[in-house]
């Protein structure tokens, strides 16, 4: 069951993989199947050795519902996630290099620009708890109340939405505003923000006007 889905799963695991957000079996992805089950990649499987029928699905607590092989480690951040947020259907974590440095810095990313602002006034950092706890999973779903991409204390991003593409778009936003501020602050100069009067403006303008409405 759910083959659309696993499958989807599959080519958005090849997607990250191409575009550097993770290496080798790194990163984890997930997409509600149902009100309480998803489908999420598999524990340690490299994205491009993996298809649809490697795809388990299991329940939000947890538990193997179809297939053969063990969920991602962070399946209790994934779990968590849909459970508290109703609206959210997919969820992307990866380890994409600039966020992770800002990560280790422990420096949230402004929105330095307007696309950044579209997901929020600032991408937060989690506190950090070790991979796979589920004290890393609270830490995430707090701070996910204000924004649906979070960095993780010294390890990665997550990026939650309503579609795969969705959080894909995120991270990408995410990880191409990280690159432009680390290498901002490499400089040492002063960092520039957008004044909070246009950056109000300027959500107000995107939210109505962008993209191809019908
Ligand atoms: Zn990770």
């Amino acid at each position: 069951m759910y083959e659309r889905d696993r499958e989807l799963i599959v080519q958005f695991g090849l997607r990250i993989l191409r575009s550097n957000h993770v290496s080798g079996t790194s990163g984890n992805i997930s997409l509600r199947v149902s009100q309480d089950m998803i489908a999420i990649t598999p524990s340690g499987v490299p994205y491009d050795e993996l298809s649809a029928k490697d795809i388990p699905i299991i329940d939000l607590e947890g538990h193997l519902v179809e297939g053969n092989l063990k969920p991602s480690v962070e399946h209790q951040l994934h779990c968590l996630i849909y459970k508290t947020f109703q609206d959210i259907h997919a969820v992307i974590h990866t380890h994409s290099i600039y966020s992770t440095v800002l990560s280790i810095l422990h420096k949230p990313l402004p929105a330095i620009n307007e696309t950044l602002l579209m997901i929020g006034e600032s991408i937060p950092v989690s506190e950090y708890a070790n991979a796979g706890s589920s004290q890393l999973a609270d830490y995430v779903v707090s701070c996910m109340k204000k924004s649906k991409a979070v960095i993780m204390a010294n390890h990665g991003l997550v990026c939650a939405a309503k579609t795969l593409q969705e959080a894909f778009d995120m991270c990408e936003t995410v990880e191409r505003g990280a690159q432009v501020y680390v290498t901002a602050l490499s400089t040492g100069l002063p960092i520039h923000l957008i004044d909070e009067k246009c950056a109000k403006e300027a959500i107000e303008f995107l939210s109505n006007n962008y993209g191809q409405r019908r």
